[in-house]
């Protein structure tokens, strides 16, 4: 009996809740949406039930325009899953209108030995294999 060396599984999926259904739907779009507090302006990323400043559940999604500066990021070189190949980027992204928010990412269509930290970088949306589109970064 041989292994079957063509194992090839699909990307986890997202599983939207009542918290977070607003990013996943935004992304479905091609729009990048960060959840943001009605009452005091402070944005939030992973989205949460209750404002992070104040606590209000006064929280909507807002579009921001994709753009963002890498803060830091480290090149996997060993495979954790086969559904992911390294090598490839894992990087936390500061966004430029969306103050507060660091957000957790793959940075693709580049090499990844290129990558910087301060390097522009924006939005783009990747079909992960039946239409559905997450959100990743690229190169600006
Ligand atoms: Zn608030």
């Amino acid at each position: 009996m041989t292994a079957d060396l063509d194992f090839n599984p699909p990307r986890p999926h997202p599983y939207p809740d009542e918290v977070t259904a607003g990013f996943w739907e935004a992304a479905q779009q091609r729009t990048l949406a960060i959840q943001q507090c009605g009452d005091c302006g402070t944005f939030m990323h992973y989205p949460s039930a209750l404002c992070t400043n104040c606590q209000s559940e006064n929280l909507g999604f807002s579009e921001v325009s994709g753009r963002g500066t890498v803060y830091s990021f480290a090149i996997v070189r060993h495979s954790f899953h086969p559904a992911f190949t390294p090598p490839y980027v894992i990087a936390l992204i500061d966004l430029d209108d969306a103050p507060g928010v660091r957000m957790y990412t793959n940075i693709v269509d580049v090499d990844p030995e290129a990558v910087r930290i301060d390097m522009p970088v924006r939005v783009t949306f990747e079909d992960i294999g039946d239409g559905t589109l997450i959100p990743q970064f690229m190169p600006a």
